[in-house]
């Protein structure tokens, strides 16, 4: 019945296989939404160790207690840890000392690797040996986005399973079921998160909402011809600086959670050097989702054009400036936009500041808006 949550039930080849007992020593599962990977590893555990028969699950035994909590004895959770958010040789040597026990309750021994494409070459290198000669009765799953991360001879060993996103409306359900959402705010951000659960965890925070809210504003308010450059540069390198703080601190605790130490003594351990390294991984994925969501807003432009469907559209909520700019500006102008948001990220990750970027950016928009109008 469990299986059932939040609709992770649409594998049927995993379902088929723990049906028939046929399980493979080591998968593979990929795709963009780590949540949905988290869940069906969290319900494969589940279903081995349950004291109920077959594929199913019952969710209230010790054993899926254990799992839900993550302390089931025989069960890793391995994940990309320190500043290089890598998974290092001594995370697969512990996973190899692991395997090497015999299991707690008589059962398999499994590992989950969260991140696995984000693996140092050593690690992987180890991983693989392990992958090759199996110890006992053990599963492994890597969980990764980008195949081309991982080692060639670790794919061709693993069972792939891919994970497609999911239909808004499983979404949709879930933060209604979950977090109580109300039924607009839900469908809101079942549409912001396009078929992605991990996107949706993240849209639920308000902080997250209204910072998409400003960016998506303060694009479409180019158009109206009421925008001070620097002034929003400067608002947006500042709201993205207290965005990775936020993080960072977050992450440390968790972190810190992890190895068993106060929130002070995990930053403490961090020398100057993994904090620089650690802020610019994290600013990096800010920067990268802040061009994300400039980029969907010339693409809903595009979109309104062409097919004048709000199905296919991201930013509903500013359906109003879209139809009022569309109608302004020829598709050209928003392709050729779109090559400048790429252009200006590929400029950031190539060490220019983002503050430059950013003016250079901004400064070009307004240039087209003003040609056109
Ligand atoms: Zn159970």
């Amino acid at each position: 019945m469990s299986w059932k949550k939040h609709n992770i039930w649409e594998n049927s080849r995993l379902k088929s296989v723990l049906e028939s007992n046929r399980l493979a020593q080591a998968y593979l599962f990929l795709g963009q939404d780590q949540q949905k990977k988290i869940w069906t590893a969290m319900s494969l555990a589940k279903s081995l160790f349950c004291s109920l028969d077959g594929a199913d699950f019952c969710d209230q035994c010790p054993s899926c207690k254990k799992i839900e909590h993550h302390n089931h004895p025989d069960i890793l959770w391995l994940r990309p840890v320190g500043a290089s958010r890598t998974i290092k040789i001594n995370t697969v040597r512990h996973l190899q000392s692991v395997f090497a026990l015999k299991s707690f309750v008589g059962g398999k021994k499994l590992a989950f690797i969260i991140g696995a494409d984000r693996m140092q070459e050593q690690a992987a290198n180890a991983l693989l040996k392990i992958i090759e000669e199996p110890q006992g009765n053990s599963l492994i799953v890597l969980m990764a986005e980008n195949i081309e991360k991982l080692l060639p001879t670790i794919i061709s060993r693993c069972q792939q399973i891919f994970f497609p996103l999911s239909p808004v409306e499983h979404i949709k359900e879930y933060l209604q079921t979950q977090f109580n959402a109300d039924p607009e705010k839900a469908e809101f951000i079942s549409v912001l998160s396009k078929g992605n659960f991990s996107l949706a965890n993240r849209f639920f925070d308000d902080e997250r909402r209204q910072w998409r809210d400003f960016v998506v504003t303060a694009v479409y308010d180019f158009f109206n011809d009421k925008s001070d450059v620097f002034a929003i540069v400067s608002h947006i390198c500042s709201t993205i600086d207290g965005l990775v703080k936020k993080t960072i601190s977050s992450d440390t605790s968790y972190c810190a959670n992890e190895i068993g130490v106060s929130q002070h003594e995990a930053e403490e351990l961090l020398s100057d050097m993994d904090k620089k390294a650690l802020e610019k991984n994290i600013l990096n994925q800010e920067v990268y989702e802040f061009f994300q969501f400039v980029e969907i807003s010339f693409r809903d432009i595009l979109i309104f054009q062409h097919a004048q469907d709000k199905k296919y559209m991201t930013n509903i909520d500013k359906i109003s400036f879209i139809k009022k700019i569309s109608k302004q500006y020829s598709d050209k102008v928003f392709y050729s936009l779109i090559d400048d948001v790429h252009n200006a990220y590929y400029s950031f990750c190539g060490n220019t500041k983002l503050e430059f970027v950013l003016e250079v950016f901004f400064l070009k928009l307004l240039n087209v808006v003003k040609a056109v109008s």
